[in-house]
C-alpha cells in the first residue's frame, strides 16, 4: 500500500504525475526544487516544487500549477463560524469535525437522512469520487448527492448512453484524431481550453486532413478550420439535422453500416427531411452552400471523427443536440469503425472518472444505475450493507441546490468537496441565496473560494502534488497521480476528512484513508459494471501500462477502442433517435435584444478559484462584442459595459472583436463579483440530463 502523505523526499529524477486541471491530463514531472536560491522548508512545510513537462507539452495553466502550493491564500487550518452572521475563525481539527458531526447527527435525527446533501466535483480523483458516493449512501443514507460534472458533460453522457449503451468521452485514443481525414468539431475552442490537444488537429491538417469547426465565434480554433460554420447560438441541432438532410439527399449515407450496426434510421431520415439547406440557413444563419459543402466533405471522408464540446452541450436541449451529431456520425458509419468515431471532449480534470464512480445522483460505482436491483445488490455487498438500505436516486446538481434550506423543505446541510458553485453555477445569485439558507454549509478546499466564504465550516485539504490517486482522462485511460511532497502542517486529505466524518457518524462500513486501499475497493465495486476497473491495479499503472476501461481482469489489456464489434446495447446495435429543434427557452425581445454566450479563456480554469490566484495567469474579465454593435450603442473598446438579463447583471470592460456575430455577446465565466457572467446566465435545464443552459440567454447591453 502506498503512503498517504507521499515520499519524504522526491527521487532526483522527479515524480511523474499529471496536470491538476483539464481532462487532457497532460503528463508532467515534479521536482522538489533545490536549485540556487530555493529554500527547502522540509517535509513539515511542503517545500517548493518545479514542474517539467512530459513529452506532450503543457499549456500555461499546467506550467504554473505549482505556484498555488504555497500561495499566501492557501488554507492551512480549519475555519469555524461560531454563529450565523459571525466571521469565520480558526479552529482545531477536533473542534471542526466534532461540530460538523454533531450538527449532522442532530439534523438527521430531527429531519431524516435526506436533511443532509453532498456536492462533489469533476476534479476529484477516482478514489475521492468513489469515497464521497459511498459516504453519502452508507454513512449519511441520503439520496441527495450530485456534482459539478453535471454542468460539464451530462448532456453528452445522456446522449451517448442512449445511442451506444455506454458513455466514454472518447471511445478511441486521442491520437486517432491526428490520422483522420476529416474532423468535425462542434462547440469546442480547444486552442484556448486545452492547447496541447490542438497538436492532433495540426498534424491532421498537415497530412491533408480537413477540419470543420462549428462555433458562433471565430475562435483561434475556428480560424484554423478548412470550413467554419458560425450558427446562431442554440441552433446547432438544426445545423446537424441539415447536414444529415444533405447526406440523405445526395446518397452519402453508409447504408451497409446503417443496416448492419444500427436501428431506427428510417425515423431519423423522415425527421431530417424537414431540414433542407435553405430552411436551415434561415434558422442558423449558416449559408446553405456551406451546409452542402460540409456535408459532402463529411460524406466523402474515408476516416472521419466528430467531436462535440460544451458549446453544443450546455443548452436546455443539449442532449437532443448531441443526439443530432451522433445521428450524423452513425449515418456516415463512423462509431466503432477504426480510425473514425464520435466523441465528447470532456472538460474537468477527472470529468470522465468523476462520472463513473458514484457521486452522480442516479449512479453507483462502475457506471451502474442506482435503480437497478442487481447493481444495488452487488455494490451493497461490497459495502457490507443490505441493498434495501441504499437510498434511491436523487436529483441533478442545480435541482439539488434549488431545494436547499428549511424554507424549501429540502436538505438543511450541504457538504461540498471540489466545486465552487457560487461562481460556476448558472443564475449564481440564486445559488448563493440557497447556500445562505442552510443550517450548515461545510466546504473542503485548499483556497478560500467564493463558496468557502459562505461556509459555516471550512476544512483545508491537500493539493494535487501532495496526494496519491488515479484520474481517468478524456479517452477513458486511467492515470496515476503521485505526490512529490507531503502536505503542509494542518492540512488533511479529502479521504481523511470523509473517513473522520463517517467514523463520527457511526458508519457501518469502513472508510480507508489510504488511496490505494480505496482504489482496491473501487475495483471490486466496479467489477462487472460498464466502467469496469476490476483489472486495473496501481502496480500495472506504475509499470507503465496504458489501460483504458473496461479492464475486467488483471490480464486484460484494456479497451482503447470501444464498439469495434458491437455496441453496449441489448441487441449490440447503435440507436438512432429523431430530434427536432425545440422552441427557445428564452427568446430575444425588445427588452433583451441580444444573445449572450459564455465560455473560457486560455489562462483560466473553470470558476477561477485556483488560476485567478496565480500571478502569471493574471487576466481581466471582459465582454466581447462586434464593432458594428458597439458603434450602434456608442461603446468604446475597453469601456465598461453593463449586461443585463432577466436574472441579474454583470459589469466588465468591452472587448471589440470581429470574432463574434453582431447579434451575440461573449463573456468568460471565471470571475466573481460584479463581473460574474453566471449572475446573468439561464438556469433552464435539459429535461434528460439536468444540464443548465449556460450557453445562451437573452440580454441587453449598455455603457455602464
Ligand atoms: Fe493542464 Fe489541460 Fe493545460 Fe494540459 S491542456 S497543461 S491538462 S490545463
Amino acid at each position: 500500500m502506498s503512503s498517504l502523505s507521499g515520499p519524504p523526499s522526491a527521487p532526483a529524477a522527479g515524480v511523474p504525475t499529471h496536470c491538476p486541471y483539464c481532462a487532457l491530463q497532460c503528463g508532467m514531472t515534479l521536482h522538489r526544487d533545490t536549485g540556487p536560491g530555493a529554500v527547502d522548508a522540509g517535509p513539515a512545510d511542503g517545500g517548493p516544487v518545479r514542474v517539467e513537462p512530459a513529452s506532450g507539452g503543457l499549456c500555461q495553466k499546467g506550467w504554473t500549477a505549482a505556484d498555488l502550493l504555497d500561495h499566501p491564500d492557501r488554507l492551512r487550518t480549519p475555519l469555524l463560524r461560531p454563529a450565523k452572521g459571525d466571521d469565520q475563525q480558526p479552529a482545531s481539527w477536533d473542534r471542526a469535525i466534532g461540530t460538523v458531526v454533531a450538527t449532522l447527527r442532530r439534523l438527521r435525527a430531527d429531519h431524516g437522512p435526506d436533511a443532509v446533501a453532498v456536492f462533489g466535483g469533476g476534479g476529484l480523483t477516482n478514489e475521492k469520487a468513489y469515497a464521497l458516493g459511498k459516504f453519502a449512501r452508507v454513512a449519511l443514507r441520503t439520496r441527495y448527492i450530485d456534482y459539478n460534472g453535471r454542468f460539464c458533460m451530462s448532456a453528452a453522457a445522456a446522449a451517448g448512453n442512449a445511442a451506444f449503451g455506454l458513455d466514454r468521452g472518447l471511445p478511441f485514443p486521442v491520437s486517432d484524431i491526428a490520422a483522420a481525414d476529416l474532423v468535425l468539431l462542434a462547440g469546442a475552442n480547444s486552442a484556448e481550453t486545452m492547447p496541447p490537444f490542438v497538436r492532433n488537429l495540426t498534424a491532421q491538417r498537415r497530412t491533408g486532413g480537413q477540419l470543420i469547426v462549428i462555433d458562433p465565434r471565430a475562435t483561434p480554433t475556428a480560424r484554423e478550420a478548412t470550413l467554419h460554420l458560425q450558427p446562431t447560438p442554440g441552433t446547432d441541432l438544426a445545423l446537424a439535422n441539415g447536414l444529415l438532410h444533405v447526406l440523405v439527399a445526395e446518397g452519402l449515407v453508409d447504408q451497409g453500416y446503417v443496416a448492419a450496426r444500427t436501428s431506427g434510421f428510417a425515423a431519423v431520415a423522415a425527421c431530417v427531411a424537414g431540414y433542407w439547406p435553405a430552411r436551415v440557413e434561415q434558422i442558423t444563419g449558416v449559408p446553405a452552400d456551406d451546409i452542402i459543402t460540409a456535408a459532402r466533405l463529411l460524406g466523402a471522408a474515408r476516416r472521419a471523427i466528430l467531436l462535440t464540446g460544451r458549446g453544443v452541450e450546455q443548452h436546455a436541449h443539449g442532449t437532443a443536440t448531441v443526439t443530432a451529431f451522433i445521428n450524423l456520425a452513425l449515418a456516415t458509419g463512423r462509431p466503432g469503425t477504426p480510425g473514425s468515431g464520435y466523441g465528447c471532449i470532456t472538460g474537468q480534470g477527472n470529468g470522465q472518472g468523476g462520472r463513473e464512480h458514484g457521486q452522480k445522483a442516479d449512479q453507483l460505482p462502475g457506471y451502474r444505475s442506482i435503480s437497478d436491483p442487481a447493481a444495488r445488490e452487488h455494490v451493497a455487498g461490497v459495502w457490507g450493507i443490505r441493498a434495501d438500505e441504499l437510498p434511491g436516486p436523487g436529483v441533478s446538481a442545480l435541482e439539488l441546490i434549488d431545494r436547499l434550506g428549511a424554507d424549501r423543505g429540502g436538505p438543511r446541510a450541504l457538504l461540498r468537496f471540489g466545486a465552487n458553485p457560487v461562481v460556476s453555477a448558472p443564475n449564481a445569485g440564486r445559488v448563493a441565496e440557497r447556500l445562505r439558507a442552510l443550517d450548515l454549509l461545510v466546504v473542503a478546499d485548499f483556497v478560500p473560494s467564493e463558496t468557502a466564504a459562505l461556509a459555516d465550516v471550512v476544512l483545508p485539504t491537500t493539493q494535487w502534488a501532495e496526494e496519491a490517486g488515479t484520474m481517468t482522462n478524456l479517452e477513458g485511460r486511467i492515470l496515476r497521480r503521485r505526490p512529490v511532497r507531503p502536505p503542509p502542517t494542518g492540512v488533511r486529505t479529502d479521504l481523511e476528512i470523509i473517513s473522520a466524518l463517517a467514523t463520527g457518524l457511526g458508519s457501518p462500513s469502513g472508510f480507508p484513508t489510504d488511496p490505494e486501499a480505496v482504489f482496491t475497493e473501487l475495483r471490486a465495486a466496479s467489477a462487472g459494471g460498464r466502467a469496469d476497473y476490476a483489472g486495473v491495479s496501481w502496480q500495472r499503472l506504475d509499470a507503465g501500462e496504458r489501460l483504458h476501461w473496461p479492464v475486467p481482469h488483471e490480464t486484460h489489456p484494456g479497451t482503447p477502442r470501444l464498439f469495434t464489434d458491437g455496441f453496449a446495447t441489448a441487441d449490440r446495435r447503435a440507436v438512432f433517435t429523431p430530434v427536432e429543434l425545440p422552441p427557445a427557452v428564452e427568446e430575444v425581445c425588445q427588452a433583451y435584444p441580444y444573445r449572450l454566450t459564455t465560455g473560457r479563456v486560455l489562462s483560466q480554469y473553470q470558476s477561477g478559484a485556483q488560476t485567478r490566484r496565480i500571478a502569471a495567469l493574471r487576466a481581466e474579465p471582459f465582454v466581447e462584442l462586434h464593432p458594428d454593435l458597439a458603434a450602434r450603442l456608442a461603446i468604446d473598446d475597453g469601456a465598461l459595459v453593463r449586461v443585463v438579463s432577466r436574472r441579474g447583471e454583470l459589469v466588465a470592460a468591452a472587448r471589440l472583436s470581429e470574432m463574434i456575430r453582431p447579434d451575440t455577446l461573449f463573456a468568460p465565466f471565471h470571475w466573481p463579483g460584479a463581473a460574474m457572467a453566471n449572475a446573468v446566465t439561464s438556469d433552464a435545464l435539459d429535461p434528460v440530463a439536468g444540464m443548465p443552459q449556460f450557453k445562451l440567454c437573452a440580454v441587453d447591453v449598455r455603457p455602464a
